[in-house]
């Protein structure tokens, strides 16, 4: 029995319903139909807006917004807003609060000398970055409109499925008036496959600042909704402000992340060739990597049984260049 697990039968033990089952969930849901739903009239959000990753959701749906679909549905643990919700429905607030907090934190009401943070934020006051698990997170700045390449890796590919999640921050700061772009080219090769949940890793990646109490987009297994896998389709994540946010988290092997950023002034600035994906020359495969290696271990589908297909698409893992 996981943490997440707990803190979701918790919650609902205090009350809390199911995030699908918020009035407003249809504008953020697409196949919800017939599952229950509140009332405005006898249910309270509290003021505090849909998170795809509430710990309250039953499981995945179909969400109107395609960046957040591994996102809902996991058990990490409750996010910033499932813990701000418990603590407005039972008026836990700090009477005289002996902190001022930053970033959109508010003063713990188990300690009103220090601040209960948006995940990304730590300290007493929010005011610096989430130190994380490993003591390893860590502030880029973001100096130039050509793209650098930032690669990390948390965790260890032992196949324990620890009870504890590993978990790194990295802040991407532009300048003022500049936004931090990222190009991802790998996102974990992890055994998870797209369709699965990051229950045991993943990144996520916060780019929105409104938004930054809510969780942000969340991937793993090369999502191919994130991962630029050519030159020709480069998928560009822009932040709205001079700072943007990456988390890995592991609870199991290695999370992997290879990503470009750069600044630039708008999302529609021409990609350079510093952002290319791939360079000349490079040895690729032009299907995904998880998927060539699942047709690698298949014996009618391998390098051997069909190699016009695969060294063509999977040159990298046939080895064919
Ligand atoms: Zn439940």
């Amino acid at each position: 029995m996981y943490y997440g697990t707990i803190s979701h039968e918790i919650l609902h033990v205090l009350g809390i319903k199911h995030q699908q089952a918020r009035y407003d969930r249809d504008d953020y849901l697409n196949d919800a139909n017939g599952i229950e739903i509140l009332d405005e009239t006898n249910s309270d959000n509290f003021g505090s807006p849909y998170d795809y990753g509430s710990v309250m959701h039953y499981g995945r749906f179909d969400t109107t917004q395609k960046l957040y679909d591994q996102t809902i549905g996991h058990r990490v643990g409750p996010s910033f807003i499932d813990i701000a919700m418990i603590n407005q429905r039972y008026k836990c607030f700090c009477k005289t609060p002996t902190v001022t907090c930053l970033n959109g934190g508010y003063p713990n009401p188990n300690d009103c000398d220090s601040c209960i943070c948006q995940h990304g934020y730590g300290s007493r006051t929010c005011g610096e970055i989430d130190p994380g698990t490993e003591d390893e997170s860590e502030v880029i700045n973001v100096e130039s409109d050509e793209c650098q390449t930032f690669e990390k890796s948390l965790g260890t590919d032992n196949n324990i499925r620890y009870n504890y999640y590993k978990k790194t921050w990295y802040h991407f700061k532009a300048p003022p008036g500049k936004k931090v772009q990222f190009i991802f080219l790998k996102g974990s090769d992890a055994d998870q496959s797209e369709s699965d949940g990051c229950d045991d890793n993943g990144i996520e990646v916060k780019i929105t600042k409104s938004k930054f109490n809510r969780t942000g987009f969340v991937f793993c297994g090369n999502n191919n909704k994130f991962i630029s896998d050519s030159n020709d389709n480069i998928k560009k994540f822009t932040s709205t402000n001079n700072l943007a946010m990456l988390q890995l988290f592991t609870r199991k092997n290695k999370i992997d992340v290879i990503v470009k950023y750069r600044f630039v002034d708008s999302e529609s600035d021409e990609v350079p060739s510093s952002c290319a994906p791939f360079n000349e020359g490079d040895c690729k495969n032009i299907d995904t990597d998880a998927k060539c290696k699942g047709w690698a271990a298949d014996p009618d589908e391998n390098c051997e049984a069909d190699p016009d297909y695969m060294s063509e698409n999977c040159a990298k893992t046939c080895g064919t260049c």
